[in-house]
């Protein structure tokens, strides 16, 4: 599943050939006749194969895989990097007793959040993964969708010039502060599960009946 800032920068670079009609095709495909997509006009910015347009314009896709498909049409208000993205939804989501790393890449809800994403702003608020959303207070849960949103839209800014990203905990051995990070596989019965990083001393996991929920500070 791509991250969101990876799918709309893919977006903004091939936005400019939406409408446009293919003119030529190169490159080739075992799965579809590459062919066929000749004189077809791009409805929306998809995601080897390259298309010649009338314009003179060519878009180039490398490593992509091809099949055809309806066209999807993702929810805006599920959508972490839209501004029609609906807030009281995600905290809805975000409250319900289910590990918060769960409903974090339940994507009816947000749209466009990796992994990646999650093991990072689960760091950067300081929430242990399988904290249940139940568990922690409405200004945790603000703080934490705060973060989804605002670290989407800079990972995309980073994106379009040109930068990486350097995570603080993802794929890490030690958190920023030199502590041993955890790694486990979770995710919801029957579902996929996800590797996922955290610092137990600077996520410290809150449990049923502990109480106050404030996180650990330094
Ligand atoms: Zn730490």
């Amino acid at each position: 599943m791509p991250e969101g800032p990876s799918v709309r920068k893919f977006q903004l670079l091939t936005s400019p050939f939406v409408g446009q009609v293919v003119a030529k095709v190169g490159g080739s495909s075992r799965k579809i006749n590459v062919n066929d997509l000749n004189a077809l006009r791009l409805q929306d910015s998809p995601v080897r194969l390259i298309l010649h347009f009338e314009s003179g314009g060519f878009l180039v896709f490398y490593n992509c895989r091809m099949h055809w498909c309806s066209s999807p049409r993702a929810d805006p208000a599920s959508d972490i990097l839209s501004m029609e993205f609906h807030r009281g939804r995600a905290l809805d989501a975000l409250r319900a007793p289910n590990p918060i790393s769960y409903t974090l890449l339940d994507q009816r809800y947000f749209s466009g959040l990796g992994n990646i994403i999650k093991n990072e702003i689960l760091y950067l608020t300081k929430i242990h993964p399988l904290t249940q959303g139940s568990l922690l207070a409405p200004s945790d849960l603000e703080r934490l969708l705060d973060c989804a949103l605002q670290f989407s839209s800079d990972w995309l800014h980073h994106k379009l010039r040109g930068q990486g990203l350097h995570p603080q905990i993802y794929q890490r051995e030690q958190c920023p502060l030199g502590h041993p990070v955890m790694k486990g596989t979770f995710g919801p019965l029957g579902a996929f599960k996800r590797l996922t990083w955290w610092c137990p001393q600077c996520q410290p996991e809150v449990l049923p009946g502990e109480g106050d929920p404030s996180p650990v500070t330094e």
